[in-house]
């Protein structure tokens, strides 16, 4: 029983829940349990920075004229690539040059969508030094959704430590202005070759890096967002809260129906009630007034399991509650039904709304399409963004280029 239990630790510290999934005695369960029982905890590797190996590529490539950044499309001379196996843990940290993976056909990623990502930007500040913004959120996150599919977790100091080596390597690529920055992809896949349906024995962290221009090179642009109400993204007890790749591929064809109707984004509801969810991979907060007391409130989802926990999200209520509180606002994590939302705007309560991530940081939204009618989102025609969204903008990027000294920026 002692050693039950110290194995059964060991495992959740490694990114296994045992311990939760022991009781139900699954096949799956089972083999998990005999591979953490044949495995003496002293032997698994936890990831180690100071290993760090480096290959510098020899074909360093042309850099993209700044104008000509499309997202995701152009890469860095390198990535980041650590091996991990149930029976020694994580390996060797090594910068190789960019290249593709060799995996065989029946890699459980390719078959079971072991895999999970993260999304994240390295930013040059006025003095050519590197700031990446809240790190240690991105590394939960990570662990939050790699243990839900049984990939290990991994030492979120360590990974970010050797992010920062991988970047300050590939720095060249971050154009040197505002707006600019190098969108860093961690991803993690299982890697074990069989058709088996199990936990993976091995698994790849890897981390791509794109330069990436401003979201809004020529100012803001409100989107317009037709309120999906045929699909489902996310409900309480699934996996929609976690960035998982597998979350992703399901939502094209609704933002392509969206799309075909002139709308630029399809909004999420949830349940018969209709809440409001999130966009695209954006949070959506709404700014509200009051019918009786004509109190202004910022809203957005609650984490009930039906949104992203984006850092953007909780970077937006955290500024909101020091900077916008004082001031008399309320700021609430709430639900909020699309009839609660289109009753506002019929009222002219309804003052704006905005989308919130890393891509964007904010991106203001001037109508959403529900049930045959537009229902407009507070900005007059001439405005492309209101006074909230464009405060967020300008405290959050003053954050993330260093303008303002804060501890959610990291420096390399
Ligand atoms: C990544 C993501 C977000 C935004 O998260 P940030 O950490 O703010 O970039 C929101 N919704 C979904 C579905 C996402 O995948």
């Amino acid at each position: 029983m002692k050693s039950f239990h110290r194995l059964a630790c060991r495992k959740v510290l490694n990114g296994f829940p045992v311990s939760r999934a022991l009781p139900f005695q699954t096949p799956t369960a089972t083999r998990l349990w005999q591979r953490s029982y044949s495995t003496a905890a002293s032997q698994l590797a936890a990831l180690d920075a100071s290993k760090l190996s480096v290959t510098k590529t020899s074909t360093p490539k042309e850099i993209t004229s700044p104008k000509d950044l499309v997202f995701g499309k152009t890469f860095t001379d390198h990535m980041l690539s650590i091996e991990w196996n149930a029976e020694s843990g994580w390996d060797t940290p090594r910068i190789v040059p960019y290249q593709n993976l060799s995996l065989d056909p029946s890699a459980c990623v390719l078959h079971y969508a072991f895999e999970c990502f993260e999304g994240m930007k390295a930013y040059k500040d006025s003095n050519g030094e590197i700031r990446l913004f809240r790190p240690n959120k991105n590394m939960e996150r990570l662990n939050k959704s790699s243990s839900r599919i049984a990939l290990p977790t991994v030492d979120g100091e360590a990974l970010t430590k050797l992010i920062g080596e991988f970047v300050k390597l590939d720095s060249r690529f971050i154009p040197n202005s505002r707006g600019y920055s190098l969108y860093l992809r961690p991803t993690m896949i299982g890697t074990q070759n069989t058709l088996g349906v199990g936990p993976p024995g091995s698994a790849l962290l890897f981390v791509i890096a794109s330069p990436v221009g401003p979201y809004y090179a020529t100012g803001f642009k409100a989107i317009s967002l037709e309120a999906t109400d045929y699909a489902v993204r996310a409900w309480p007890g699934g996996v929609g809260d976690k960035k998982l790749g597998a979350n992703y591929a399901p939502c094209v064809v609704p933002q392509l129906n969206a799309a075909s109707r002139g709308f630029q984004q399809n909004l999420w509801l949830f349940g018969e009630e209709e809440y409001v969810t999130e966009v695209g991979t954006m949070n959506l907060f709404m700014v509200l007034k009051d019918k009786e007391t004509g109190q202004k409130e910022l809203v957005t989802a609650p984490l009930d399991g039906t949104i992203l926990e984006g850092v953007t999200r909780d970077s937006v209520l955290g500024l909101a509650r020091e900077r916008l509180t004082p001031k008399g606002w309320k700021v609430s994590e709430r639900k909020i039904k699309m009839s609660e939302l289109a009753e506002a705007s019929s009222e002219g309560r309804l003052l704006e709304v905005f989308g919130s991530g890393t891509a964007a940081i904010v991106s203001p939204v001037r109508s959403i399409s529900y049930r045959g009618q537009l229902v407009d989102c507070g900005l007059k025609t001439e405005e492309e963004a209101g006074e909230i969204a464009l405060n967020m903008k300008n405290w959050i990027e003053g954050i993330q280029y260093g303008d303002e000294a804060h501890p959610w920026s990291y420096v390399l």
